[in-house]
């Protein structure tokens, strides 16, 4: 049957980068298109609030870009709503001719390697969201008083961002927006030093290169890579000459060059390790003394990848604490289809799927990480955004769209006394919030816990 579709309503599940894009997708496509992006905590923005390192403002910038999105007419924010426990998607399908799952990874990945649940090891994800004030992980406490040696496993941006916020002087942390709890503990760390642990050689650093380049360039910090560990063995060699990206052979070129380095004069040290994979963590006391590490080997893979092949020569290193930066991990949201072995959303080029192979949900997308899985840079999810919404237009075109009720969701919300939070609201907020940050010479204090976030939301309502 066709259904019409107009005025075209469409719900989007988060509020981070791809919930934005695609709402502008949408706003393209239609000007007349009215998009609803609701979110579980009041304070929209997803990882570039949460996620994106305090000293990364750059990055962080991107939100002028959403700011913009957002005065769009036909936008709406509902902040403070949970689907699952607020709404359920069913409520959603009742009032939304398409719905959009863009929520994201909130999980970590496990190492799922013996000693993992000791004290003193913790998953970078938790680290990031306790510095960057999400709510969820400000109750954290990480024991850097007492550490002066930290292992983190995986070498991405991630583990960028984690390294540098350990090494790096609190005093160039201090002037952004750093949660408050987070530059306190930071102020009576005694870290020296972080072993980096990678799997794979020098040559297949998942960082980029600007990310190290940016660690070699802190005052206080040296980035250490011994000669072993710098070494490009030939089989990595011909892959970088024939398909290495630039990235790679800079990031290569620029491991090299640290060999020459040596240890430096510096403080504090990165130390680059290459093709060393965790086995087992050692404790006593139920504390993380030790990591035991098997060194690896590359070999080519059937089409000539160079795979890490484990040796079965061990080497134990001694640690303080042990961060695991090995890639963030979606979650189930209630009614949505969830597929347990990706971590994500299944979906055929964004169309929900019910099951892994089965078929397609009608109405029901997604987009961003929860569709992809936790890969790429902000700029990904504009691109990934788009393919899902022209798989939204061309179903819309051919009238496979859900047949809502004429009805707003907002007085749904209001009849079972949800306190949703209103873009105006947020702008309120996100004032409030800037001009402590003033008061106290920095960028912004960030309100970290959701029920002071609604305690000044409701002072500033007025
Ligand atoms: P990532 O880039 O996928 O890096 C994950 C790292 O963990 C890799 O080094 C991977 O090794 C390693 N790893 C995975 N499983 C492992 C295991 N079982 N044992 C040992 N090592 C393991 O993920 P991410 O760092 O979480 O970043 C997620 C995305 O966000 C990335 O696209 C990243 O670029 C982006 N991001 C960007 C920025 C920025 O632009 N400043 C900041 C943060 C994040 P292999 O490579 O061998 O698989």
């Amino acid at each position: 049957m066709q259904v019409s579709s107009s005025p075209w309503r469409v719900a989007v599940v988060g509020s981070g980068p791809s919930a934005f894009y695609t709402a502008e997708a949408v706003f393209k496509a239609d000007p007349a298109a009215t998009v609803d992006l609701f979110d579980r905590l009041p304070v929209p923005f997803g990882l570039v609030r949460g996620g994106v390192a305090p000293d990364h403002q750059n990055i962080k910038g991107v939100v002028k870009v959403y700011n913009k999105i957002a005065a769009n007419p036909g936008f709406r924010f509902f902040g403070n709503v949970r689907i699952g426990r607020d709404l359920t998607v069913a409520d959603l399908a009742a009032h939304y001719h398409q719905i959009v799952y863009a929520f994201g990874c909130e999980s970590d990945t496990k190492l799922g390697i013996p000693g993992e649940d000791l004290a003193g090891v913790y998953a970078a994800t938790d680290f990031v969201g306790w510095y960057n004030g999400h709510p969820d992980h400000r109750e954290h406490r990480f024991d850097l008083q007492e550490a002066r040696t930290v292992a983190l496993v995986g070498n991405g941006n991630v583990a960028m961002d984690v390294a540098r916020i350990l090494l790096a002087s609190p005093d160039h942390l201090a002037p952004t927006d750093i949660a408050g709890h987070a530059l306190a503990t930071l102020r009576t760390s005694q870290v020296k030093e972080v072993s980096l642990l990678g799997r794979r050689g020098p040559a297949q650093a998942a960082f980029s290169p600007k990310e190290i380049e940016e660690i070699a360039e802190l005052p206080d910090v040296d980035v250490v890579v011994g000669a072993a560990d710098g070494h490009v063995d030939a089989l990595s060699k011909a892959w970088l000459e024939k398909e290495g990206a630039r990235s790679q052979q800079r990031n290569a070129e620029f491991l090299q060059g640290q060999v020459a380095h040596g240890e430096g004069n510096k403080p504090k040290k990165l130390r680059c390790r290459f093709l060393v994979g965790p086995t087992e963590l050692h404790g006593e006391s139920g504390r993380l003394r030790s990591v035991r590490v098997q060194h690896m080997e590359l070999v080519a893979d059937a089409d000539g990848t160079p795979r890490p092949k484990a040796t079965g020569k061990f080497e134990d290193i001694e640690v303080d604490l042990l961060f695991k930066a090995i890639g963030y991990r979606g979650v189930p949201c209630p009614g949505v289809p969830f597929d347990d072995k990706k971590g994500i959303v299944p979906n055929v080029e964004g169309r929900v799927v019910e099951n892994v192979g089965g078929p397609v949900r009608t109405g029901h997308y997604t987009a961003g990480w929860c569709k992809r899985g936790p890969t790429g840079l902000i700029g990904t999810n504009s691109l990934c955004a788009k393919s899902t919404v022209d798989a939204m237009k061309a179903d819309r075109a051919g009238g496979k769209v859900l047949a809502p009720a004429n009805g707003d969701i907002a007085s749904v919300m209001q009849g079972r006394g949800i306190d949703a939070v209103s873009w105006a609201d947020w702008q309120r907020l996100d004032a409030f919030e800037t001009a402590q940050g003033q008061k106290a010479g920095k960028l912004r204090e960030k309100l970290v816990s959701v029920t002071e976030m609604m305690q000044r939301i409701h002072a500033l309502r007025g």
